[in-house]
Order: C-alpha cells, then sequence, then structure tokens
C-alpha cells in the first residue's frame, strides 16, 4: 500500500457519481489510498435516492479502529455521516486526534435528500482544520440567506470560524458570474481562488474538491496550496468530456479474442 494514505468517513453511492467511490477514485488520481469508513449504503441513481441504511454508530466506531490498525495515514475527509449518533461519536474520536482534517458539510444531495442536515454538532465542526459548505450550506449553517455580494460570504465565514473550525472555505459554484470563486477564510487572512464556471451536470464536485484538499495536505502542501491546487483538479475534471482521464484509460490485459 502507498504511503499518502487518507481516511475517508462518508457514504457510498450506488450510482458511483458522489460518496466513497468518488472520494477513492480521486484520492487514486492524485497518488493516494484510501483508507474507507462507511457511513451509510445508499441507493441513488443519478437524479434520485430511493433509500438509506445508516450503519450503526458502534460499527462506525468499529471500522475507524480497524482502520487505524491497518495503517497510518496523513489526513482525513468527512463526508456523510448519516446520524446524530454518528456524528457524535466521529467528534469524540477526533477529538482524541491530531490530523490534518476536512469536513465537507455535504447537508443534502443535489436531488434533496438529507445527509449531514441538522446533525453535525458544534464539537465535530471544531475539529475541521477545513470545513467547505456551498453558498446554500454556508447559509443553512448561520440560518441566514443564500450569500449574493462579498459582504454576506465574509459575515458567515466570520460566524462559522466563531463555531471552532481552523479554516472554512466557501465556495461559489452555485452563485452567478463566468467564473466560479471560492473564498478562503483562516489563520492566514483571505484567499480566493477562481476557475472559469463549467456546468455540466456531473455529480459529487463537493467531495471531489474536498478529498483533493485533504490528498493534497497529505502530500505535504500547505492548506492555501492545497485549495489552489484542488480547485484546479475540479476545473480540469470538470471541463473533461467524459470520466476517463488520460491516466485511467482503460487497456485490456490480453487482447480481445473473437468468439
Ligand atoms: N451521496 C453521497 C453518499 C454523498 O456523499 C454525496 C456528496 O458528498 C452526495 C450523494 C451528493 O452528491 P450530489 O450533490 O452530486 O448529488
Amino acid at each position: 500500500m502507498n504511503a499518502n494514505r487518507i481516511l475517508v468517513i462518508a457514504g457510498t453511492d450506488s450510482s458511483g457519481g458522489a460518496g466513497l467511490t468518488r472520494d477513492t477514485a480521486v484520492a487514486n488520481e492524485m497518488g493516494c489510498d484510501v483508507l474507507p469508513v462507511v457511513t451509510a449504503v445508499t441507493a441513488q441513481t443519478h437524479s434520485n435516492m430511493t433509500g438509506v441504511r445508516p450503519m450503526s454508530a458502534s460499527f462506525v466506531m468499529q471500522q475507524l479502529d480497524a482502520a487505524l490498525a491497518s495503517g497510518t495515514f496523513k489526513a482525513i475527509k468527512i463526508g456523510m455521516l448519516g446520524t446524530p449518533d454518528i456524528a457524535e461519536c466521529v467528534a469524540e474520536w477526533l477529538e482524541r486526534r491530531s490530523m490534518p482534517t476536512v469536513i465537507d458539510p455535504v447537508l443534502k444531495t443535489s436531488s434533496g435528500w438529507n445527509l449531514n442536515s441538522g446533525i453535525l454538532p458544534q464539537r465535530l465542526l471544531a475539529q475541521a482544520d477545513l470545513l467547505t459548505p456551498n453558498l446554500p450550506e454556508a447559509a443553512a449553517l448561520t440560518g441566514r440567506p443564500v450569500a449574493t455580494t462579498h459582504a454576506q460570504v465574509t459575515d458567515q465565514a466570520s460566524e462559522i470560524l466563531s463555531g471552532g473550525p481552523d479554516a472554512v472555505l466557501i465556495k461559489g459554484g452555485h452563485g452567478n458570474g463566468a467564473n466560479s470563486l471560492d473564498h478562503l477564510f483562516g489563520r492566514s487572512g483571505h484567499q480566493t481562488f477562481s476557475a472559469p464556471r463549467v456546468i455540466n451536470g456531473k455529480r459529487g464536485t463537493g467531495c471531489t474538491l474536498a478529498t483533493a484538499i485533504a490528498c493534497q495536505l497529505a502530500l505535504g502542501c500547505d492548506l492555501i496550496q492545497a485549495c489552489q491546487s484542488a480547485k484546479e483538479f475540479v476545473h480540469t475534471w470538470l471541463s473533461a468530456p467524459s470520466d476517463a482521464s488520460p491516466s485511467r484509460r482503460a487497456q485490456p490485459l490480453f487482447a480481445p479474442q473473437d468468439h
């Protein structure tokens, strides 16, 4: 196994578009391996969720202990937690370690199903080195309307930071304008990351960005470099006509036989 490992605590998505499958694909493309801890199994198509089966919190803990016993990792990415019990246990588990941790609040799927809405305790958010809400999630976390001005984004970021995360990246993918702007607020002030807006219906953008940031942190980048590289990675992926990147082009090991 590759020494550059990240621990991913997240749900599965049977359509393959988001969740743990997407996280693992991103990490592998960035040269990292994944220790996967499953919080919930979801039945999803690309446009709808048809069912969710959360794990028990104790079984999530059992997976975390087994992952820890299986190898070291250099960063943690958290996506769907699914139940308040799991969120509490994961928060308690994180309090006992010190490891770069990226939390994607991922409150709902784009089809509107609750993933983490209303279940993320303050003590969990306080463990984040980086929290990555999009504009509607920043609004939900602060109880305010979706920000439309820079001043509103800044206000929401301050309020989120007062709850404990070291930094917050408010993603502008749901905004308007030719460019999608992500705003990072934290100890090193405010930075903006920009890329031309691409709208093509690909899912799992939030998972992709948060996992790419966690991988870059695992590979030794600082937070600003990690956000910059991850933004470029997402833009390249969104701009590609399909998910098949040149490095992943499938080749049969043997020439196919005619039968
Ligand atoms: N399903 C799972 C299990 C996820 O973890 C996520 C995102 O993190 C989603 C769905 C959301 O995907 P989308 O917003 O692209 O529908």
